[in-house]
């Protein structure tokens, strides 16, 4: 999969996916990442992205033109036609890990970064196909959502993830958290493991993970029962 990504700072983008599951990915050649400078696509001799609110308002709004000219770029040299270009915004669907599982399907992704007071609405009805929010609050700019976006999306690609079960059992994929897990030592501070997970028993294992994955659920996150 490609994730190809449009932002004014892909620095701050690409320091977040240096490690780790991602780092492995791209060695693998299961992901790619391809950084776009919208600055790259800035108007005049300033190479100007932002002006002024029309209608009056504090803030700078992302222009139109250098998004357009930045999203046809990426799609003339990829040879991309048809594929999702997704906005970053706290005005969007918010992420799961459903919604990262269809967008992991996708060969090629566009992610555009939005900063300032946003971008101008006619990319919104004009450009782009999702808005994607990663929560209720507001971040200063697009790039770190965009960051947790590919993460997360990654993370559904068919072996980024070593072992399956681990995805399938992570807290949310099947719209429950995860039951307790534990490692050694068998005693800590006086508080011991389960005596059930070392019966070898896996019938016994199973449910009574399930019971704790639901008490879980139940507990932290009843919304989700
Ligand atoms: N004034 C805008 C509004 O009220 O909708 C918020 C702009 S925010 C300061 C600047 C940029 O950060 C947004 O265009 C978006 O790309 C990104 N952003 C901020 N919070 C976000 C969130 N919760 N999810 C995704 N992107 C977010």
């Amino acid at each position: 999969m490609i994730i190809h990504t449009l932002s004014l700072f892909p620095e701050l983008i690409k320091n977040a996916l240096t490690q780790g599951v991602i780092k492995k990915a791209i060695q693998n050649k299961l992901l790619s990442l391809n950084y776009y400078d919208l600055r790259d696509f800035g108007i005049g001799k300033y190479k100007q992205v932002d002006d002024t609110i029309y209608g009056g308002g504090a803030g700078m709004v992302l222009k139109p033109e250098p998004i357009f000219q930045g999203v046809n770029k990426i799609k003339s040299d990829n040879l991309l036609d048809n594929c999702p270009v997704i906005l970053m915004s706290p005005q969007g669907e918010i992420l799961n890990q459903e919604k990262a599982k269809s967008l992991s399907k996708f060969k090629d992704i566009i992610v555009i970064a939005g900063r300032y007071e946003g971008v101008d609405e006619r990319i919104v009805s004009n450009l782009v196909s999702d808005e994607i929010s990663i929560g209720d609050y507001i971040l200063s700019g697009g790039e770190l959502p965009t960051a947790i976006l590919i993460e997360v999306v990654a993370r559904m690609i068919p072996s980024v993830i070593g072992n399956t079960e681990s995805i399938e059992s992570d807290s949310l994929t099947n719209k429950m958290l995860k039951y307790p897990v534990y490692t050694k030592p068998k005693i800590f501070k006086g508080i011991k493991v389960p005596e059930i997970l070392f019966s070898g028993n896996h019938k016994k294992i199973f449910d009574w993970r399930k019971q704790k994955s639901y008490e879980n659920t139940k507990n932290k996150r009843p919304d989700l029962i």
